[in-house]
């Protein structure tokens, strides 16, 4: 990458952000001392700083989303002619690239029917809550309003969709929340609340109807859930699970939200995280690699039924979703969304990920049998995370100022940018997290994995 300009050309966007910013999830007091990161071009899965520096992308723009990686100029020439033909009209109107995206995105999704679209993953969430909610009063008076979440989820920013997040260091500074959200417990068995692990799957699922008939099954309207937790520790779901809890959502007709703001598209392997495990949601949301962040775009998907609940009666004026977002009218998002899709098809990127994410795990397995400080590693697809531990006995977390401090490392000395928990148990930021776009070669991925090899030592020998 030619990078015409020299570093002293960005002095002054430097002091403008260090000026004018409040940065995403960031303590400003290192600004005193240190310039902030400012991201001027990428390519593939490569970025340069405002210094000309290089640096390899293991996360997908920081949070999962670039799934097809930067510099795709037939996303942007997609976008470009679709806002100069007709950028945005809300309200009840479609748009081409609406109509046209969610046809296609309904034939990945058997089962599925109804694309909502609005553009953020809380939002996405939020519609969907709104929509138990809605039933609720249609059908059951409004007391079937409860909505259950998983310890360690994370559902998004908003007040509402906090009231949902598992993770307590992201949420409990934020109340008071909306009433109606009640915890289920997680899924990790690496952390098995029961000690022993035969049959976890089973047993973590079975928590989930003992709160059900703690809080009433008459009261319980939703349970949203990730396919594989994300930030929370990238935790996929063990054996028997899923179709215990589909079991559970059948028995006391509940509605089953599926969260794929991170999974989807891909990034596991499969269009969505779910279909590896053969559930049948009645809500599907999604964000994140729906359009790689090319545009803002997020979508709540529903089944028939679940539509056919919003015009059973025609004359109630209640019976249609009385819900707008006013930028989910805007046709950027559809378009870039098209466009994504179909590089996603057209370059294989399913079957890549599922073979460099394969490659990945063996690598991170590899790390763990020669650093005792990794006690375990998880993950499917180009989605992986490593625990770090003080003790593998114990299993004692490391203290998050390490896994910090890998990640510095691997930042510092190799230009290697991956990611950690957020914030999901106290004290419990200890998972390192991997997930780069779905074009990644085992060459790129080998560079991450000497990275962290490298911190690892450097971090433990400190
Ligand atoms: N769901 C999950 C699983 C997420 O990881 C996130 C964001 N990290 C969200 C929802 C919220 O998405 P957004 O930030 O676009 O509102």
């Amino acid at each position: 990458m030619d990078l015409t300009q020299s570093v002293n050309d960005y002095s002054e966007i430097v002091e403008n952000d260090r000026e004018f910013i409040w940065h995403h999830l960031s303590q400003h007091k290192k600004y005193e001392t240190q310039d902030p990161l400012i991201i001027i071009e990428g390519k593939g899965l490569r970025v340069w700083n405002q210094a000309g520096r290089e640096h390899l992308d293991a996360v997908s723009g920081g949070v999962w989303t670039v799934n097809v990686g930067y510099g795709r100029e037939t996303i942007a020439d997609a976008v470009r002619d679709q806002l100069v033909k007709m950028n945005y009209f809300a309200g009840s109107a479609g748009s081409i690239p609406g109509a046209t995206f969610a046809n296609q995105l309904i034939s990945k999704m058997p089962g599925m029917s109804r694309v909502y679209y609005s553009n953020s993953g809380s939002e996405a969430n939020e519609k969907a809550y709104k929509i138990v909610r809605q039933i609720s009063h249609n059908k059951h008076g409004g007391k079937k309003s409860k909505i259950l979440y998983r310890e360690r989820d994370y559902h998004g920013t908003t007040i509402t969709a906090l009231s949902s997040c598992g993770q307590g260091e992201r949420r409990d500074q934020y109340g008071p929340f909306t009433p109606g959200f009640v915890e289920v417990p997680h899924c990790l068995e690496y952390r098995s609340q029961w000690g022993d692990i035969e049959d976890y799957g089973i047993k973590a699922a079975n928590a989930i109807e003992e709160v059900i008939l703690r809080e009433g099954a008459d009261t319980v309207g939703g349970l949203i859930l990730e396919p594989i937790t994300a930030g929370g520790g990238v935790i996929e779901p063990p054996k028997g699970y899923w179709d215990r809890v589909q079991e559970i959502c059948a028995k006391y007709d509940i509605l089953l939200i599926i969260d794929e703001v991170v999974c989807g598209m891909g990034r596991t392997g499969t269009w969505f995280g779910y279909q590896h495990y053969g559930v049948k949601p009645d809500m599907v949301t999604m964000a994140k690699g729906v359009a790689s962040g090319y545009a803002a775009i997020s979508c709540t998907v529903t089944t028939e039924a679940v539509f056919n609940e919003f015009k059973a009666d025609p004359d109630d004026p209640m019976s249609y979703f009385r819900d707008i977002s006013t930028f989910g009218g805007c046709a950027a998002g559809p378009a870039a969304a098209l466009e994504n899709m179909r590089i996603l098809e057209d370059e294989n990127l399913l079957e890549n990920t599922v073979t460099i994410g394969e490659y990945l795990m063996e690598k991170l397995h590899g790390l763990k049998a020669k650093h005792q400080i990794i006690g375990d590693v998880r993950g499917k697809g180009l989605f992986c995370g490593a625990e770090l531990v003080s003790d593998r006995e114990s299993k004692m977390p490391v203290d998050e100022s390490i896994a910090q401090a890998v990640v510095a490392d691997c930042f510092a000395n190799n230009a290697v940018i991956i990611g950690m928990t957020n914030r999901s148990l106290r004290g419990m930021n200890n998972t390192l997290c991997l997930s780069p776009a779905l074009i990644s070669t085992k060459s790129d991925m080998d560079e991450v994995i000497d990275a962290i090899d490298g911190a690892l030592t450097r971090v433990v020998a400190q």
